[in-house]
């Protein structure tokens, strides 16, 4: 096997290396067709084949009900921002947001070109240490959905328990899909991009809702923008990025080889408590920034010093660790540790992490 770092890029991330030689071998030859999966037709049957495997794995993993889609969209989940409102924000109506890091606030701000929008919640003036409680999310009247972020990537903060409203709940779940269980029918529509926890970039997955797909075909916008042409179509209405699907659908099913959501919840649990322990037993060398909710999937932290982050960022690669130097929002570090990172990995980020405070 060729020579891999321990990758904690926040995305494109990690993949399971397994997937990777899957790729590999199958690359020329694709199921004895004679051909690679990329230069198959979209019109033939393997890959109709390959798109409905994957959405019966994902309805599979993630326990979706029998009247959900999904669906494999382009544009990354920043296109979702927009393609949201587009659906499901009538005149008259007004979009809910809940502010909890970044990509919450540029969907916030995508739909405010779209129709009218109010915030919910922020946390933006604590910069996005926390997540909202409940009790803090006031609606407006005349709410069209509430739009939520799952887990805040750059800030390192993840929703504990979904709050639940008498309006649509929608979530980007880019960062964290896949890494618990949870139950999908409180959402009307949830979305991913796929290059965090899903597969490579390129390729985005949208579960949605009967109700959403029947108010969606009614509205008058383009076509592609609209999630009932994709639905009525299995994702085939116009050329998909094929590659992409099958990546996803190669991780999907590692994941069921693993034992599904729940195993992969236990061992990201762990994962994140062997980073978080290193932090709590710091004595302060180490500061998360996170002072609750604290993500599984993007763990953040500060040295005492930026000159230490540096070293920090420069020393973890030379030892294999890459990819760890923080969000400039934040500064800092962020080790990104999605379900493809082995716990072998952020044992590894421990044990160097208690060097450097030691050598510091
Ligand atoms: C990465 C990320 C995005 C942006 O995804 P693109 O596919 O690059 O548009 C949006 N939301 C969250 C939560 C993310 O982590």
């Amino acid at each position: 096997m060729v020579n891999r770092v321990y990758n904690f890029y926040p995305g494109p991330a990690t993949l399971p290396e397994t997937v990777l030689a899957t790729a590999q071998e199958e690359l020329l030859n694709y199921k004895g067709l004679g051909m690679s999966v990329m230069e198959l037709s979209h019109r033939s049957a393997p890959i109709e084949e390959l798109i409905s495997t994957a959405e019966k794995n994902l309805k599979e993993l993630l326990n979706i009900p029998e009247d959900y889609r999904v669906l494999f969209l382009q544009g990354g989940a920043s296109t979702q921002f927009y393609m949201i409102p587009f659906n499901f924000l009538p005149k008259g109506k007004t979009a809910n947001y809940v502010i909890t890091g970044n990509f919450a606030e540029k969907a916030y701000k995508e739909a405010a070109k779209v129709g009218q929008v109010h915030v919910a919640a922020s946390t933006k003036e604590e910069n996005h240490t926390r997540i909202v409680t409940k009790e803090e999310i006031q609606l407006s009247n005349d709410a069209a959905y509430v739009h939520i972020t799952s887990n805040n990537t750059i800030f390192g903060t993840q929703w504990q328990e979904f709050p639940e409203f008498a309006v649509p709940l929608v979530a980007d779940m880019s960062s964290d899909i896949l890494s618990r269980p949870f139950d999908v029918s409180k959402f009307d529509l949830i979305y991913a991009g796929a290059q965090k926890n899903l597969g490579p970039s390129g390729i985005t997955v949208v579960i949605v809702s009967r109700k959403f797909l029947d108010i969606s075909a009614e509205q008058n916008i383009p076509t592609m923008l609209k999630y009932a042409t994709h639905a009525e179509k299995n994702s085939l209405y116009n050329t998909p990025p094929t590659f992409p699907i099958y990546m996803v659908n190669l991780v999907l099913e590692w994941l069921k080889e693993q034992g599904g959501v729940e195993k992969i919840e236990q061992q990201n649990r762990q994962k994140a408590q062997i980073l978080y322990d290193v932090i709590d037993t710091s004595d302060g060398f180490y500061k998360g920034h996170a002072v609750k909710d604290r993500s599984m999937m993007n763990v953040t932290f500060r040295l005492p010093s930026e000159e230490l982050e540096k070293r920090f960022v420069k020393e973890a690669e030379e030892n294999g660790l890459v990819g760890l130097k923080g969000h400039r929002s934040v500064g800092g570090i962020r080790a990104s540790i999605y379900n493809a990172m082995p716990v072998a990995g952020c044992e590894a980020l421990a044990d160097f992490m208690r060097e450097f405070r030691k050598k510091a």
